[in-house]
């Protein structure tokens, strides 16, 4: 690892201003993955900026809902009572993930803004379009197994890793930043942004932009009977092979609301909007959540090795919806 500068500023204007005008400067949140990429090599900030004590509560906001600061830790966030009442596809996202060790260090924006688990990525050694841009994807032709089959483009087909991420797409989270000239809110489908042909940025956040803050929406039926499942090589301490968070309303056997995204199949948490249009206001039962799925994946681009994504994800997603809408019994993950 080569050497670099640690800060630990007091203020959000203060961590701003270190990265802002510093093109070697980066946010340090709990360390579980940018120290990893350092020592790697993958990254070389010349200067760390520790914003981990930052916003570090749980707060009730004015609309019913509640605002997470970017410094809670994900073991303190998945534990919170109102989290686990309210919103329990956001608990279970987060139980899934990594250890008990890595959710204690792990913050919010750091999980948020954690980096590609691609092989070649992680391997300075190997050629990559989003470690250095026009230098291609071996990943295409090689070791693809858990790689994306949505969202991906000719440049990279690489996933976006987190499970915590999925939950908060489903459950319409939004994410708060705040840069050196404006404050932002963005959704999920916002925050994060498609390879095409500059794979490099996996979001739309610019240099010196801090996340805050993810604020969720007031509590409701709907989102009180939400549920995350994940399919994994091993039952613990691995990253999803598949996943699926989904909310549903069943009053009379239609289809009040849904709400559905998907994990580890694109760059992004894929929030499956064209499935939940086909499944909301219709019969609740398993033959329309299966066709809602297949209309959804029929957009998947896979390739020879990881085309058995699309019928893990799509059967995920039919048990989940099937478990919350009561048509089976377990639900969760
Ligand atoms: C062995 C192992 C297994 C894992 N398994 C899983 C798993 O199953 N599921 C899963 O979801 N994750 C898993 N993870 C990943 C883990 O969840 C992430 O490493 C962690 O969430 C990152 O959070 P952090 O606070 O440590 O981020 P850091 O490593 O500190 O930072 C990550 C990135 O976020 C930036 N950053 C941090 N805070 C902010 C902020 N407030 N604003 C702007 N930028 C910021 C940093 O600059 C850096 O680029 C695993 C990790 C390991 C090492
Ligand atoms: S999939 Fe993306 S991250 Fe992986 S090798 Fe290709 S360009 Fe790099």
């Amino acid at each position: 690892m080569r050497a670099f500068s640690y800060l630990r500023p007091d203020s959000v204007a203060e961590a701003i201003e270190a990265v802002a005008g510093d093109p070697d400067a980066v946010f340090l949140g709990g360390g579980t993955n940018l120290v990893d990429l350092m020592r790697l090599g993958v990254a070389a900030p010349v200067r760390v900026v520790d914003v981990s004590g930052l916003s570090t509560s749980i707060a009730d906001d004015d609309s019913g809902g509640l605002r997470i600061g970017a410094g809670v830790r994900n073991s303190d966030l998945a534990a919170d009572l109102r989290i686990r009442r309210r919103y329990p596809a956001l608990s279970q996202a987060l139980l899934s993930g990594a250890s008990g060790q890595l959710r204690n260090m792990a913050t919010l924006g750091g999980n948020l803004l954690q980096r590609t688990r691609c092989l070649y990525f992680q391997d300075t050694s190997k050629p990559c379009n989003k470690r250095q841009s026009g230098t291609g994807c071996p990943a295409r032709t090689g070791i693809h197994r858990d790689l994306g089959v949505l969202g991906v483009s000719e440049s990279c087909i690489a996933t976006h890793p987190s499970d915590m991420a999925v939950a908060l797409a489903a459950l319409d989270a939004v994410v708060v930043v705040a840069g050196p000239d404006r404050s932002r809110r963005l959704g999920l489908d916002e925050f994060y942004r498609q390879p095409g042909d500059d794979p490099m940025r996996d979001n739309t956040l610019s240099r010196g932009e801090l996340i805050t803050s993810v604020e969720l929406p007031p509590p409701s039926a709907l989102l009180g009977r939400s549920g995350y499942r994940k399919a994994r090589d091993r039952a613990s301490y691995a990253f999803a092979v598949g996943s699926v968070a989904a909310a549903i309303t069943v009053r009379d056997g239609t289809v009040q609301d849904v709400r559905l995204a998907f994990g580890a199949v694109a760059p992004r948490p894929w929030r499956a909007r064209r499935a939940e249009e086909l499944i909301r206001g219709g019969v609740a039962g398993r033959d329309a959540f299966e066709a809602a799925l297949d209309s959804e994946f029929a957009a998947a681009e896979p390739l020879s090795g990881n085309a058995f994504k699309i019928p893990l994800a799509r059967n995920l997603g039919v048990a989940m919806l099937s478990a919350l809408a009561g048509l089976e019994t377990a639900a969760g993950s």
